[in-house]
């Protein structure tokens, strides 16, 4: 059976597992010359297998921070689903499915849609603003480093 949201599940996962070696900088001061890794931490994919993302150590005097790590295309930070998933979502409730009935085509549940759909809604328009993009799903992997650095500075601004 033909089924598009398994379908993109598969694909997203697959290129952020091509995608984990990408360019190196620190994310927070972007110096790209002195850092050491500086172990792992896992995340899901959105296939909910683990992967380990590398962390570095800047060294850096002048960073505010110390430590980072590049997330490949598509992971976002902290949130588990892509960009790719949230607008697809979003597309389905803004041609009239009902959140239960995306709910079910996604495999997941009424709490968790609607603020999944509260969410696309701020960050489409976040992208649109800041990027001049009506479509969210960037791509190019280089940028992508900046992207989700902005992603966190604007959406967990704590973290
Ligand atoms: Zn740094």
């Amino acid at each position: 059976m033909h089924h598009p949201w398994s379908s993109l599940i598969s694909f997203l996962s697959e290129i952020t597992r091509k995608n984990c070696d990408s360019i190196i900088c620190c994310t927070h001061c972007g110096n790209r010359h002195t850092y050491v890794k500086w172990g792992f931490y896992s995340r899901y994919l959105f296939d909910d297998e683990l992967i380990n993302i590398q962390r570095f150590r800047c060294d850096n005097d002048l960073c505010p921070r110390k430590t980072f790590s590049i997330l490949p295309h598509a992971l976002l930070p902290i949130m588990r689903a892509s960009l790719c998933m949230l607008m697809y979502i979003l597309k389905m409730y803004e041609q009239r499915n009902s959140i239960a009935g995306i709910a079910r085509h996604t495999g997941s549940n009424w709490t968790r849609i609607q603020r999944l759909i509260a969410k696309a809604i701020s960050i489409r328009d976040w992208i649109k603003q800041e990027y001049g993009s009506t479509s969210a799903c960037l791509s190019a992997s280089k940028q992508w480093t900046y992207f989700t650095r902005e992603f966190s500075w604007v959406f967990y601004p704590d973290r």
